[in-house]
């Protein structure tokens, strides 16, 4: 698909558009610090922590989704979405048609978690698996969106998405003006390019940092090599995290925004997991962790600094739990 170039990227009016938008369906989630982790992470770094785990569906990306449902005209919606993803973005697609009555197809690579598929199929999704990895997945999904006149939904270039997820941000810099930094972790990029899009806007000052498992590197080595398009392996547990490819889209908006990208180990990225549920009381999955791991990994960096990290998702596999506690 020759798509890409072609997209325009969003701006902070479609991000205040989308705030609009969302307004009826989800509420602001909280943002809060706790002393026992500022004292955890040491060297007089205040810790603000979004809780998107607190999304309806477990993660932020359904903020994307429900842009995306809103701004379609009625006769798209009545012919519905495809989408392809292994977990939250399947979720996000899945909840927001539901909210819109809007038919919804997503498709997974063969055998995926049984937890997500389970959450997709609860929302009233119809569950296609076909391919042994997401690009074969995307292919299938391609081939559905062209057989049932449905609209395809890209995992990375989806400017509605974007829009959608910078509301976060919007609402974290309302909700504890003043910060030094706040730490993003990424996959494909919407969220980086969010924040990016977002603090550009409305906190000039604060430093915009991602964090990549250092298991799956695409967007991190994209975006070090100036943008350009980027595949690597993925090994990492993180699904969250786990994207081979970069996108055109979100590198443009991280690209010349972002202070730094830094990549975490899987079991720094673990302990970061048992911190979260130590210290604020907070089940995360692997990628909704990494942006405490991030920090965690840099002590001097944020020494003495108010530093938020977005807490990107909450759904944790029940082996992955059971591997989190054990790993105090
Ligand atoms: C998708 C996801 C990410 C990465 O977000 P991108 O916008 O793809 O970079 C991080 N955390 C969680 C929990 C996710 O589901």
């Amino acid at each position: 698909m020759a798509t890409a170039l072609a997209l325009a990227a969003p701006t902070i009016t479609d991000a205040l558009r989308a705030r609009r938008l969302l307004a009826g369906h989800l509420p602001a989630t909280p943002v809060w610090s706790y002393p026992t982790l500022n004292a955890a992470v040491g060297g007089g770094t205040t810790v603000f922590v979004k809780h998107e785990n607190a999304q309806p569906t477990g993660a932020f990306k359904v903020r994307g989704g429900l842009n995306l449902l809103a701004g379609m005209d009625e006769a798209a919606r009545a012919r519905g979405i495809v989408g392809y993803s292994t977990g939250n973005h399947a979720q996000s697609l899945a909840y927001a048609a539901a909210r819109f009555g809007a038919p919804c197809v997503i498709v997974m690579p063969a055998a995926p978690n049984p937890v997500k598929a389970a959450a997709v199929r609860a929302l009233g999704a119809e569950l296609v698996e076909a391919g042994a990895d997401l690009a074969e997945a995307a292919a299938e999904a391609e081939r559905i969106a062209a057989v049932r006149g449905m609209r395809l939904v890209s995992a990375g270039d989806e400017p509605a998405l974007i829009a959608g997820v910078a509301t976060a941000y919007l609402e974290l810099f309302e909700q504890q003006p003043g910060l030094d930094a706040v730490i993003v972790p990424v996959g494909g990029g919407s969220g980086a390019a969010a924040a990016c899009l977002v603090a550009a806007a409305v906190a000039p000052d604060c430093e915009v940092v991602a964090v990549q498992a250092a298991g799956a590197p695409a967007a991190h080595d994209s975006w070090e090599a100036g943008g350009a398009p980027v595949s690597r392996p993925i090994r990492t547990r993180a699904e969250g995290l786990a994207t081979g490819c970069s996108f055109a889209l979100p590198q443009s908006l991280i690209r010349r925004r972002l202070a730094e990208f830094l990549l975490v180990s899987d079991e720094e990225i673990a302990r970061a997991q048992w911190l979260m549920m130590r210290e604020a009381h907070t089940l995360c999955e692997g990628a909704g962790a990494a942006a405490l791991a991030g920090l965690l990994s840099r002590p001097g960096r944020f020494a003495g600094r108010r530093v938020a990290v977005m807490c990107t998702g909450g759904n944790a596999g029940e082996a992955e739990i059971r591997a989190v506690v054990g790993h105090s």
